[in-house]
């Protein structure tokens, strides 16, 4: 199995187009070629990560945050990021970045792995993700209409939530008049012509749009496709950030964060009076202070989420239990995703857990 395979993998769940802009998701040290010969997993690659891979054989880390987040201009080991990729590149140590783009996807992401972890059920994301979806309307003859439809689809389009290979159809005639060195469809150059055509519709993901204009090109019978591309101003309802969805059973504030604090494996949770009863929740693991409103607005009854600073604990309005649970501890199951996908595909590969806590914040009591 080479490197490729397992960038692939998350590649297909969490596309990287789906990245945050101040983020560096991917394939940061090692070639896409190398053969991996074991997995270590971790939430950071710190040095001390890096050098338990060296010792069980691993020469590939998978990691939630990527330790090179902007551009590095010298490589003399003066701080942990230089010195970790240093490291990783003397030992030929891969490591792959999966971030904010596993963050944003609703299915087998970060978010929806908490709400998990607490039972939530009808979950969808908090805050879906705008102008990232387009349209595509082709115009085909009739005959080829199957043909084209089969390509669109294979190459990602047609994708609606939970339902797969959706189009629209629309009858019609189309004209065109051959120039003097195009191919005539049916009748002679400098003759219009009529065929009877289908209006093809369908959705596709605007990162996908090269992909699907060649597949249409390939498998439309016309030299000169006629289409439209357009793009949507709706949300994607699978990508955004944060989730939101039910507890099986209304619960006190207590017997929530006595609950919160042992399903997700708590030393301390810092939160606000919040209100009486707890059903609706909405998570985001790691920073996710941006989103206070927005779970205020879906009528959340918690937000469980890290990193909020005191001044945003006010925003929540004495209305919302905002429960700041820590960076760390919000997003260590997303190794568990790593995991759970590597052997899905790979089902007798080496997978390790890395044993090191990388949590940077201790706590003293
Ligand atoms: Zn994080």
């Amino acid at each position: 199995m080479l490197v490729k395979d397992i960038v692939q993998i998350f590649e297909q769940i969490a596309p990287g187009q789906y990245q945050e802009s101040y983020d560096n998701s991917g394939l940061i040290t090692g070639s896409p070629e190398m053969e991996v010969k074991a997995i270590m997993l971790s939430l950071d690659t710190t040095e001390a990560v890096i050098d338990q891979a060296i010792q069980q054989g691993c020469n590939m880390i998978v990691a939630h945050h990527p330790i090179v987040f902007k551009g590095l201009k010298r490589f003399n080991g003066n701080n942990y990021v230089e010195r970790a990729v240093i490291k990783a590149i003397k030992h030929d140590i891969a490591i792959l970045a999966v971030h904010t783009n596993l963050d944003n996807v609703l299915q087998d992401g970060v978010n929806q792995k908490i709400a998990s972890k607490l039972g939530l059920a009808n979950t969808r994301i908090l805050a879906p993700k705008s102008g990232i979806l387009s349209k595509l309307f082709v115009y085909v003859p009739a005959a080829h209409l199957e043909p084209v439809r089969e390509a669109l689809f294979n190459a990602g389009a047609g994708q609606i939530g939970q339902y797969s290979e959706c189009s629209f159809a629309s009858e019609g005639q189309g004209t065109f008049k051959p120039g003097t060195t195009a191919q005539p469809y049916s009748g002679e150059r400098g003759i219009r012509e009529r065929a009877d055509e289908i209006k093809l519709e369908v959705l596709l993901p605007a990162y996908l749009s090269s992909k699907v204009i060649a597949a249409m090109r390939d498998a439309h019978p016309y030299e000169e496709v006629a289409y439209e591309l357009v793009s949507l101003n709706n949300e994607h309802q699978e990508i955004g950030s944060g989730v939101i969805g039910e507890l099986p059973e209304a619960m006190t504030k207590k017997a929530f964060l006595e609950y919160l604090k042992k399903n997700l494996n708590l030393e301390i949770i810092r939160h606000t009076i919040g209100g009486s009863s707890i059903k609706k929740v909405a998570v985001c693991g790691g920073s996710g202070s941006f989103l206070i409103s927005n779970a205020m607005r879906s009528g959340a009854d918690a937000y469980v989420t890290a990193d909020v600073k005191y001044h945003e604990f006010f925003d929540a309005e004495e209305r919302l239990l905002l429960c700041d649970v820590g960076h760390y501890e919000s997003e260590i199951s997303t190794l568990e995703i790593f995991s759970d996908k590597i052997k899905e595909k790979f089902p007798n590969f080496a997978v390790i857990f890395c044993s090191i806590s990388t949590n940077p914040i201790q706590y003293f009591k």
